[in-house]
């Protein structure tokens, strides 16, 4: 049966309404450390854990690309995650593998789930098929493949005890994308996004490289409109055949679009954001 997992990556999270219809909550952020830090140690935002967990849900962690300078403060994190009763047995999702593999040395009976960013595809890309389309086509099928659909890298992974993968899903990633779930691994597909660039800082930030932001500034999304592919350097311009993603969305530090509007029954979870909350209640798949 596929669940429905719900993010909660910002501040404003509201924990006053209904969420019956969701089976998990992952709390933690996947693209920004200092999100990650203030989300993971929201009193409010912990409270509304314990009392999901208390109802049965399930709940996940989900952790970012670590940078060097915050590595002694993650260690302090997962530290301070093992003595909270309602992470006991939490799932922790990784974009970092450096992290991966600390969590593992820690603890080895620690289940992981691999991030999206850690998966890669041409098909990811708007015009990732037009790089390999010239291609023989058993060539074509194996370049289309979702990165993790791999003998000996599902092997590796399986050691780190990562059961489970995330995934943005495109018309050409479905095929593998089944084959890694044939091969043991869960696998949850995000309908709350599909993620085209990560930044290394939030935009209210990058604005004004003096303004500091409180992590409150940035969880709102803002539309990004492009006017301009480049075309005045004449080697990039748009093609009526890349159907170019729009509108594009700026929240934080991640640049994305709507999800690919693909069913996926077949995916172990659907994940989903605090705004698609009322769509996804009895809605199809
Ligand atoms: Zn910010």
């Amino acid at each position: 049966m596929t669940t429905y997992e719900m993010r909660i990556d910002r501040l404003n999270f509201n924990t006053d309404i209904n969420y019956d219809n969701i089976q998990a909550f992952s709390i933690g952020h996947e693209s920004c450390i200092l999100k990650f830090f203030k989300v993971i140690r929201n009193n409010e935002l912990l409270k509304f854990i314990d009392k999901e967990k208390n109802l049965g849900k399930q709940i996940r962690i989900i952790t970012p690309f670590i940078p060097e300078r915050h590595l002694a403060e993650i260690k302090d994190v997962l530290a301070e995650i093992n003595n909270i009763k309602c992470f006991h047995n939490s799932v922790i999702i990784v974009n970092d593998l450096g992290l991966m593999h600390y969590i593992h040395k820690m603890n080895e009976n620690r289940q992981l789930c691999l991030g999206r960013n850690l998966l890669a595809c041409f098909d990811y890309a708007p015009w990732g098929h037009r790089i390999y389309e010239s291609e023989d086509l058993h060539i074509q099928k194996a370049v289309s493949q979702v990165s993790l659909y791999d003998d000996e890298k599902m092997d590796f992974f399986k050691k780190y005890n990562v059961t489970e993968t995330e995934a943005d899903v495109t018309k050409r990633t479905v095929k593998s994308l089944k084959e890694i779930q044939k091969s043991g691994f869960r696998v949850n597909i995000y309908k709350s996004s599909f993620t085209y660039g990560l930044q290394r800082s939030c935009y209210i930030k990058r604005y004004n490289i003096d303004q500091g932001c409180s992590g409150m500034e940035c969880e709102y999304s803002e539309k990004l409109d492009l006017d301009e592919l480049w075309c005045g350097a004449e080697f990039y311009k748009e093609q009526e055949n890349i159907n170019f993603p729009s509108p594009l969305y700026i929240r934080g530090n991640q640049i994305y679009g709507r999800a690919h509007d693909i069913p996926c029954d077949w995916a172990d979870s659907i994940i989903i954001s605090p705004e698609q909350n009322n769509t996804y209640k009895g809605a199809d798949i």
